[in-house]
């Protein structure tokens, strides 16, 4: 593959905890951000890669994935693409894409999928020919996001369509919350090795202060306690081998609220 085929992803800090991401397509010169949660932090990633703004592409309408939205369309004049429904949540919004659309990013082809649970309009975007997708707050590395909105049952088919991409596909989500998810995770699957080593390695990294975003969707099928809910061990575990998946995921998600 030549350089200028290759979708380019730069990842930066903004707020506490958040990650903005740009996206770039060499042959078009087009650059989005995932979502807008800082617009200075954003306007700063764009200037170090000398790359002009020309879309947002919006997860969910969430202040710190939303809220620079407007400043940005204002300055730039950038084309904003959000979900459907959350067409009237989410500011500024020109493009609206429904569930399982495609839509082209320059070169790039992205399938969008409607991951309700957090917000009911959440959305992710896979990039399926570069093996990476922007899962905003749906999937966190060994967690998931908050059902603000939606159901034990909403999130928990979200986030089987993220497991289901391949493997080897690289989830960028929208913050650092690995550690203290990792913490987490141990206590509902202590007999987890492949846990046990994971956490031990973010440890290192962020005592370092090393991003451990993006992760792959491996990794969280054999990690994240989310994902997992249907494992035997994590059932017994919880003293619920007799309960449903979806009884597991909320009983997890309750505990992780109360962490
Ligand atoms: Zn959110």
């Amino acid at each position: 593959m030549h350089q200028t085929d290759r979708l380019e992803v730069h990842m930066f800090p903004c707020l506490s905890d958040n990650y903005g991401f740009l996206i770039h397509d060499h042959v078009n010169n087009l650059t989005a951000t995932i979502d807008t949660p800082e617009v200075a932090a954003i306007e700063k990633a764009l200037n170090e890669n000398n790359w002009s703004l020309t879309h947002i592409i919006n997860t969910h309408h969430h202040y710190d994935h939303a809220g620079g939205n407007l400043e940005l369309k204002n300055k730039t004049g950038c084309t904003i693409i959000g979900p459907s429904v959350d067409q009237s949540r989410i500011p500024g919004i020109d493009q609206c894409i429904k569930h399982e659309e495609t839509f082209q990013f320059g070169e790039h082809k992205i399938k969008a999928f409607h991951t309700p649970g957090h917000t009911l309009g959440h959305m992710v975007y896979h990039f399926e020919d570069q093996s990476l997708a922007f899962v905003g707050d749906t999937l966190f590395a060994m967690g998931c996001g908050r059902l603000f909105e939606g159901t034990p049952e909403q999130m928990w088919s979200s986030l089987s369509i993220i497991k289901q991409w391949p493997d080897n596909t690289k989830l960028y989500c929208a913050h650092e919350y690995t550690q203290t998810n990792a913490n987490f995770a141990i206590g509902i699957e202590p007999t987890n090795n492949e846990l046990m080593d994971r956490k031990t390695l973010v440890d290192d990294l962020r005592l370092a202060n090393t991003p451990t975003v993006p992760t792959t969707v491996e990794l969280e099928k054999k990690t994240n306690p989310f994902l997992r809910a249907n494992q035997e061990q994590i059932k017994t575990s919880l003293n619920m081998s007799e309960s449903s998946d979806i009884a597991v995921f909320a009983e997890i998600r309750k505990r992780k609220d109360n962490f």
